[in-house]
């Protein structure tokens, strides 16, 4: 079959290197550079990134590596150890930890929560915000999570969702760090989309899809092309404006907002290569500091380190300095004075963290002919690449089982 991608995001790239295996792939990309919000930026020694924190929510073992290794790439991510440390009090603690932080009620209490959300034994219609708010450091601690994993406020978060993602973290671990940051997963596609005779043109905007019964059609105006199947690795809302299909129907995605602060540093804030959670900041969720397994990721001598804050209000410029003052008392509570911000940048509208919050993505399924990859259909529980890689998953079984 022919195969046109609009987009070479991860999703669009990881659908690509899957199906041009048996298939003639195009993939159409408006920048001069592939990998979207998924890859790094060469900046004064430092390796940052167009968006994501050189973290793979569920490591060597989730679905994006188990798509990536199918797809014959060769990436090693290092799984974190620990996965997470909690910082309360001035102090790093570890999840067993925290129980030991409040009261023997509230810690019968939080160990019954926790070994209920373990079993699955809980309302799934609540947020949430609303299953940890009887005890006040467990709503902080959860607001950390989702918002360092979801960028989004725990009382934003729908109980099915955690479920999923609790389950998804029993069965793969925790989250990993890829030798190259995401630039060396990226790398690897292009290499095996080429490999395998597909074609990435850079700079070509797409303006309009068409799609009808028995073909597909990429700017149609000025191309040629024919397509048995387009896939589309932009925003629902956009794949909508440029293309004849209705998508979004009855629910419509959320964007979730964020910001990202990228920091240089020649002390170690953090020794080891999992997140470090802020649950007692005013705004930001937690850092991690990717170039302790890939030092290659920082200028020489130095410590590459990523703090990551929901955007809560709609003032950027005050949600950037609240982002600024905790970072300061963070560092400031460690007696580190010399670190350098290098890089701050925020994420809503059409460049979000996830174009669809958990629980608000839509099915990758358009048509027989038409789908869409990436985060605004993440699947069930997909912790932001996780979930472009479901969703590549998703389209691409359908496809298979239609096709096949
Ligand atoms: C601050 C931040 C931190 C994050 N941290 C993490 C993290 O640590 N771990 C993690 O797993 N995820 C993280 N994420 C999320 C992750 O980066 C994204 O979910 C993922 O990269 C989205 O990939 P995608 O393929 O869906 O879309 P995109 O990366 O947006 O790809 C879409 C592509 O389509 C192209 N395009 C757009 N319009 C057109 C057009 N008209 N014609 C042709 N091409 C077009 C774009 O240029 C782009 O290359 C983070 C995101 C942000 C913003």
């Amino acid at each position: 079959m022919k195969i046109g991608i609009v987009g070479a995001g991860l999703g669009g790239l990881l659908a690509g290197a899957l199906l041009s295996k048996e298939n003639e792939v195009v993939i159409y990309e408006k920048l001069p550079i592939v990998g979207g919000r998924f890859t790094n930026i060469g900046y004064k020694g430092y390796q940052l990134t167009t968006g994501a924190l050189h973290m793979i929510p569920h490591g060597a073992n989730g679905y994006l590596a188990q798509l990536l290794k199918k797809a014959g790439c060769n990436i090693y991510i290092e799984n974190s150890n620990p996965d997470g440390l909690f910082r309360i009090n001035k102090k790093n603690h570890t999840y067993k930890n925290i129980f030991n932080l409040v009261g023997l009620k509230d810690k019968i209490k939080g160990l019954k929560m926790a070994a209920n959300l373990k079993i699955g034994n809980v309302d799934k219609n609540i947020s949430f915000g609303e299953f940890l708010e009887d005890i006040p450091l467990a709503l902080d601690i959860g607001n950390s999570f989702t918002g360092w994993a979801l960028s989004l406020n725990a009382y934003d978060t729908p109980m099915e969702e955690i479920l999923k993602i609790a389950q998804n973290y029993y069965k793969f671990g925790g989250p990993g760090i890829p030798i190259g940051g995401c630039k060396g997963v990226i790398d690897e596609l292009v290499r095996v989309i080429k490999n395998n005779n597909g074609k990435i043109i850079t700079n070509y905007n797409v303006k309009r899809i068409e799609i009808d019964d028995n073909k597909g059609y990429i700017n149609p105006e000025e191309n040629e092309e024919e397509f048995d199947i387009i896939i589309s690795n932009l925003s629902p809302k956009l794949t909508e404006n440029l293309s004849n299909m209705k998508i979004i129907k009855e629910k419509v995605p959320i964007p979730s907002k964020g910001i990202k602060v990228s920091i240089g540093c020649r002390e170690k804030l953090i020794e080891h290569n999992g997140v470090l959670f802020t649950p007692e900041s005013e705004r930001i969720n937690g850092l991690n500091c990717p170039s302790n397994v890939d030092k290659n990721l920082a200028k020489e001598g130095y410590n590459l380190i990523m703090v990551h804050a929901t955007q809560i209000k709609d003032n950027v410029k005050n949600e950037i300095d609240r982002v600024l003052s905790d970072i300061d008392n963070l560092f400031g509570e460690n007696n580190i004075k010399d670190y350098e911000i290098l890089h701050i940048q925020s994420y809503r509208d059409e460049i979000p963290v996830n174009h669809a919050s958990n629980g608000t993505d839509l099915n990758p399924v358009v048509n027989n002919r038409f789908y869409l990859v990436g985060d605004g259909v993440k699947g069930k529980g997909g912790i932001e690449v996780e979930g472009v890689a479901l969703s590549v998953l998703n389209a691409i079984e359908y496809i298979n089982k239609r096709y096949n």
